[in-house]
């Protein structure tokens, strides 16, 4: 006799393509599962074999069940009257009829194709974030509506719209006392193994992926993989620590961070370390609670960390590390030892070089290497749908967003688990930087649980977590340390989980600083831990060094040419685009009056 909850794909004789794709997303959020063969007519319908399924099926799969006659039909019927919650995709009026549909669900509504105007939004009620969750209230126009699409027709009685194409549900509850069916229209579902080159992007892909996981999280709320808590940060790029950088004011920053309630990481890049001004390097540690530092390249040369020389990288990453001492050490200014890389430009050698010098992760706009190696397009649609990628040589790259992105992605960002990430450049700043903040605090009201920290306390606290059935918590890290506070009233066994490809890389693991015992599991590299309520622990993992003691030197012509591009840069970003800025003012002033 099973015990939980359990997904039950029905299916009529193989699974379709669309239930395989379906079930890597439930493989994804790690939600148990089973396959029902409804043609084999011989499966256990007794109560406490159908107790904690909850069926899934394509609305093709129910139409054959349905046309089959008893005993498939009641089975069905008695599946979906008394699972807790049941999910039919692919709804269409070619599919399944009105009739068939009420037959299974005692009234719902009736399956249409609607034609879109092309300014037509995505709407996503605001009054069921228990399922919906960051998408709650929002709306968006997708990058293209395909001629028609499947919807029910408006005002169906005893239908909650979830999801609508303007006023045309097309994801839906119908509730039946205990009972909740959810019905979807779209007929496609994402493949998770697609490889893709860049971020996600909720305008080119909804409908066949997000209602799934909706309707998988709020099914299955005891197993399966969840997020922790997501954190928010805003990393500013490249200025140096003075009091103005192009149009940024620290202090400025400071009072709109207190204002709206948001945090910032500065991306130093090291070559400025002895730029520093004392009154902005104050200010720093003053608010250490909303203003971190973190590592932007080295020198920020040209595509700097896209070369595949480890040699060459190691001496970077060493001289990198050499200059962020000793600014700490002139002005007590404390950084975190993350990667934003220049340009967005990284190589995988790039990678396995932080990992080597103990870096806790990457982040970075772009998802997948600069240079043209053939693992270049390894990256899959389940890999930045992850809290962070790790792919390369198992370091973690954190994703994060332009802020000219949408408020949708950001959204899906937390709906997912990801820390909500923002960056920004000076040129953000222009004007007081108001659009910037603006959307910071649309943000805010959105997701209001979203916690705005440094960068360093987002990605250590950047986890998922599972319950198993004998009380314990499973929970997978993916920056090279996390923190973690204990919640449950008794003391409870967690079981840190973290993916590694090279056992012989891992040094040691550290708990609150002490060596600790650790297993694998696969590629799972595994650490048994307690947890009291209220109990803070943290967890590191140390890796061997090869490229410890590289050579710290740099050529007298690579650092000539380092500087000037420095310079030029400085002189671009506080002069020119200052000026530029200034000129347009004049101009409209001066159209204004004459
Ligand atoms: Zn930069």
């Amino acid at each position: 006799m099973r015990t939980g909850a359990i997904a039950g794909v029905l299916s009529w004789g193989a699974p379709l393509p669309s239930d395989r794709r379906l079930i890597k997303i439930l493989d994804f959020l790690g939600v148990p599962h089973t396959n029902l063969d409804l043609s084999c007519k011989t499966f256990d319908t007794s109560e406490g074999q159908l107790g904690g399924l909850r069926p899934i099926a394509s609305a093709s799969t129910i139409r054959h069940a349905l046309s089959a006659g008893a005993p498939v039909t009641d089975v069905v019927r008695k599946l979906f009257r008394q699972a807790p919650a049941a999910f039919i995709y692919g709804v269409t009026p070619e599919r399944l009829s009105a009739v068939e549909l009420n037959s299974l669900t005692d009234g719902a509504g009736v399956p249409a194709w609607v034609g879109p105007p092309p300014g037509s939004c995505y709407r996503v009620s605001s009054g069921y974030r228990d399922v919906c969750g960051t998408f709650s209230g929002l709306a968006w126009r997708p990058t293209s509506w395909k001629e028609r699409v499947p919807a029910f027709e408006r005002d169906a009685e005893n239908l909650e719209t979830l999801i609508a194409v303007e006023a045309w549900p097309v994801f839906a509850r119908r509730r039946r006392g205990v009972s909740e069916i959810f019905l979807l229209c779209g007929q496609d579902v994402a493949e998770l193994d697609e490889v893709v080159r860049e971020n996600f992007d909720v305008h080119s892909r909804f409908i066949e992926l997000f209602p799934h996981m909706m309707f998988l999280r709020h099914a299955f709320p005891s197993a399966g993989w969840r997020p922790g808590h997501s954190h928010g940060s805003l990393i500013i790029d490249d200025p140096p620590l003075r009091t103005r950088y192009g149009f940024l004011n620290f202090r400025r920053l400071v009072q709109a961070m207190d204002d709206v309630g948001f945090s910032s990481d500065i991306a130093l890049i090291p070559w400025n370390f002895r730029r520093t001004q004392p009154s902005v390097a104050a200010l720093i540690n003053e608010r250490r609670d909303r203003l971190g530092v973190c590592i932007h390249g080295c020198d920020h040369t040209r595509s700097e960390f896209g070369a595949s020389d480890r040699a060459h990288l190691a001496k970077l990453t060493t001289i990198g590390i050499e200059r962020m001492e000793a600014h700490r050490r002139d002005h007590r200014v404390d950084y975190e030892r993350i990667m934003v890389f220049p340009q967005g430009v990284f190589s995988e050698s790039a990678m396995e070089i932080l990992k080597s010098f103990d870096f806790l992760a990457a982040v970075n706009t772009e998802v997948v290497p600069s240079h043209n190696t053939s693992r270049a397009g390894a990256v899959a649609l389940a890999d930045v749908l992850a809290p962070a990628i790790t792919r390369y040589n198992a370091f973690p790259l954190f994703t994060r967003r332009k802020c000219r992105d949408s408020l949708v992605n950001f959204a899906a960002d937390i709906f997912v688990g990801k820390p909500c990430l923002l960056v920004a450049h000076h040129t953000d700043f222009a004007d007081g930087g108001q659009a910037l903040i603006d959307l910071i605090a649309t943000i805010r009201a959105v997701a209001p649980e979203l916690k705005w920290s440094t960068l360093g306390t987002a990605l250590r606290t950047t986890h998922l977590w599972r319950r198993e059935a004998d009380g314990s918590q499973w929970i997978r890290m993916f920056a090279s340390e996390i923190s973690l506070t204990g919640e449950s009233a008794t003391e409870r066994h967690v079981l840190v989980l973290k993916s590694e490809t090279d056992r012989q890389r891992v040094g040691s693991v550290l708990v609150d600083g002490r060596q600790a015992e650790f297993g694998w599991d696969g590629d799972l590299l595994a650490i048994p831990i307690t947890l009291r309520q209220g109990q803070s622990a943290s967890v590191r993992v140390v890796y061997h060094n090869p490229f410890a003691g590289a050579d710290a030197r740099l050529g007298a012509r690579y650092r000539f040419r380092a500087s000037v591009r420095r310079c030029l840069c400085d002189i671009r970003d506080n002069y020119v685009d200052v000026g530029r800025q200034g000129l347009r003012r004049f101009w409209r002033t001066a159209d204004s009056r004459y």
